[in-house]
């Protein structure tokens, strides 16, 4: 069976993956990474996705994938992108990243307070052969943070295309709806005409 190795030593992204994969192609093995990780000094999300999938083919010797996400806020000119995990310092606290997002956008009118998850698949093959898919998610910033769910920026972003007056947080969505309509779905859709010629 053909394997291929997700770059990441997360076990629920490996899971993710795995039964993702196995939607589509169900002779595909997708294992995890245990090796070592690279410095991740990019400043795109294609760009450090290519070095994790890059690092963990090259240690394997198998096709690999990686992934890099963010969120994208219009009025901060794309920030904080690829900075999204520490963008209030290297503790890479959340609950800190957020506030000081919303403090950052304290006087910005809802209009104005637009905003994309992004999420970007790296695939390279052995032979060195790469290519990198994206998925987009719009929406804007909430005044405040609400909900439980989710992790990260979840609680403060409100998708679009929701029912007007019925709008809720990403934090207030179940992880079903969040898994058939994020940035990772649409970059895995993407990826799957990619999958299929493994
Ligand atoms: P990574 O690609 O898993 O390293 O994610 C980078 C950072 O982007 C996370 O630490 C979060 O701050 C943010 N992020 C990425 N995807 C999501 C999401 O689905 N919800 C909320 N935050 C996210």
């Amino acid at each position: 069976m053909p394997r291929i190795v997700l770059a990441t030593h997360n076990p629920h992204k490996v899971e993710e993956f795995q039964a993702l994969v196995a939607g589509v192609r169900d002779d595909l093995e997708v294992v995890g990474y245990d090796g070592p990780e690279p410095v991740e000094d990019g400043v795109t999300f294609a760009a450090n996705a290519l070095i994790k999938a890059r690092a963990a083919a090259a240690h394997t010797g198998l096709t690999a994938l990686a992934d890099d996400s963010g969120i994208c806020v219009d009025v901060l000119g794309g920030a904080p992108g690829v900075f999204s995990a520490y963008w209030a310092g290297h503790a890479k606290d959340a609950v800190a990243n957020r506030e000081l997002l919303l403090d950052q956008l304290a006087d910005v009118a809802d209009p104005h307070r637009t905003a994309q998850f992004v999420s970007v698949i790296a695939l390279v093959r052995p032979d060195g052969s790469e290519a990198t898919v994206e998925g987009r998610w719009p929406g804007r910033l909430a005044a405040a943070a609400s909900g439980a769910g989710g992790f990260g920026y979840d609680p403060v972003f409100i998708p679009d295309a929701q029912e007007p007056g019925a709008e809720r947080t990403v934090g207030e969505w179940s992880a079903a709806e969040k898994n058939a309509q994020s940035h990772r779905a649409r970059a895995f859709a993407a990826l799957l005409p990619l999958l299929r010629t493994l």
